[in-house]
């Protein structure tokens, strides 16, 4: 999971890392309080998890706080490719006498981290790459050995960045093992014309395996970038976001995989889903219906169950619960399958919801879900 911007830069901060002043904020009018407080100029972030914020006209010097609010209003409007910017951060100007690139990656191929730095910071370091392959270098770091001084200045060298980056590799390895990242990178990191080294753009990726390590993301929201995400997490459930129609309720990570195959097999784009593993218990499905008919893009709901431990009488029994305690607004179809299922089928049948349909087969039912999401 990424982080946006101003989280990474509060990383480095706690890790030592020099970073510019920064407030982040959704609102012009506060934007215009913060620009005044850090002393009239500042620089004008859109927070989206993306790169290239610069070049699509993200990130902008405004002169004064009146500036600041006209330059934030017009920001706070933007999409930049394919992410409505919904904060920015202003931070304070700084006086950029050169621009490097450093990160260090999981190279999972090689069972390593990799150490990439460059002179030549600010721009992508992917054209940086192509162009002038020779400018950018690339350490391997053994995990158990980790950047120390003497690793750093290696580096630093093979990359010829001054002496004075050594400390800062340093600080970015711990932030990179103690927050669990698989990814820190900081570009542009900077010398200004004081001499001083900061980092000016920082880009982070925790280790989702790791979350469970870091109570405080679980807590304010952060680790997840979808609001219902975070309800779900809340609730104990797998959920994950995707840009179709068809919500996806599923039991057991496999057959929700190729639950998702089979839908866009039938033309249609899953809008979601949600592994409830092996218990559908009421409760479960309750609070999952509840979750996947929150987001307003399902035009249908596809609850595709094999009964095993978790027979299908107790599945259906869980639906029929959950029907009690949710409003149904959206057509959902249901295949039960494996142990008990016609128990289960006879209790949803009885149930008879108008918008409840069942289907024998899974590629049935997924036409049958694509159909309706088609035709809504
Ligand atoms: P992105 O990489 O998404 O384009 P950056 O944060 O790297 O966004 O900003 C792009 C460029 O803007 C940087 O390379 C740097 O030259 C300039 N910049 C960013 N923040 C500041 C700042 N606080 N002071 C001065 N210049 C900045
Ligand atoms: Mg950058």
């Amino acid at each position: 999971m990424d982080l946006f911007e101003h989280q990474a830069r509060e990383l480095f901060e706690e890790h030592g890392i020099l970073v510019p002043r920064a407030e982040v904020t959704d609102s012009p009018k506060e934007a215009r309080e913060i620009a005044r407080r850090l002393g009239g100029r500042v620089v004008v972030k859109a927070q989206v998890k993306t790169g290239g914020r610069g070049k699509a006209g993200g990130v902008k010097l405004a002169a004064d706080p009146a500036a600041t609010e006209l330059t934030a209003r017009r920001i706070l409007g933007m999409d930049i490719k394919g992410h409505p910017v919904g904060k920015v951060m202003l931070a304070q100007p700084v006086d950029i006498e050169r621009e490097f690139y450093i990160s260090y990656v999981l190279d999972r191929a090689a069972g390593r981290f990799l150490a990439i730095a460059s002179a030549e910071g600010g721009m992508e370091i992917e054209d940086v790459a192509a162009t002038r392959p020779e400018a950018v270098a690339r350490i391997p770091v053994d995990p158990a050995e980790g950047v120390t001084a003497a690793k750093a200045a290696h580096i630093a060298e093979s990359a010829g960045l001054p002496p004075q980056t050594v400390d800062v590799l340093v600080r970015l390895w711990q932030v990179l093992v103690r927050e669990d990242a698989v990814l820190v990178e900081v570009n542009p990191l900077v010398r200004t014309a004081q001499g001083q080294i900061l980092a000016l753009d920082g880009k982070v990726t925790l280790d989702d395996n790791a979350r469970f390590r870091h109570a405080r993301r679980e807590e304010d929201g952060t680790c997840h970038d979808d609001p219902l995400e975070a309800a779900a997490a809340s609730k104990g459930l797998n959920y994950v976001k995707l840009d179709g129609e068809v919500g996806i309720i599923g039991n057991g990570a496999g057959l929700v995989m190729s639950t998702l195959d089979v839908v866009a097999g039938c033309g249609a784009r899953p809008a979601n889903f949600l592994d409830i593993g092996g218990g559908a218990s009421a409760q479960i499905m309750a609070d999952g219906l509840s979750v996947i008919l929150s987001d307003p893009a399902v035009k249908s709901v596809f609850v595709n169950v094999f009964g095993g431990i978790t027979a299908c009488d107790a599945v259906a029994d869980g639906i029929v619960r959950a029907l009690e305690t949710v409003q149904l607004t959206k057509p959902l179809v249901v295949r039960l399958d494996g142990n008990n299922a016609a128990r289960g089928r006879a209790i949803l049948d009885e149930r008879d919801h108008p918008l409840v349909q069942q289907a024998t087969t899974m590629d049935g039912a997924a036409r049958r879900a694509a159909d309706l999401a088609n035709a809504a």
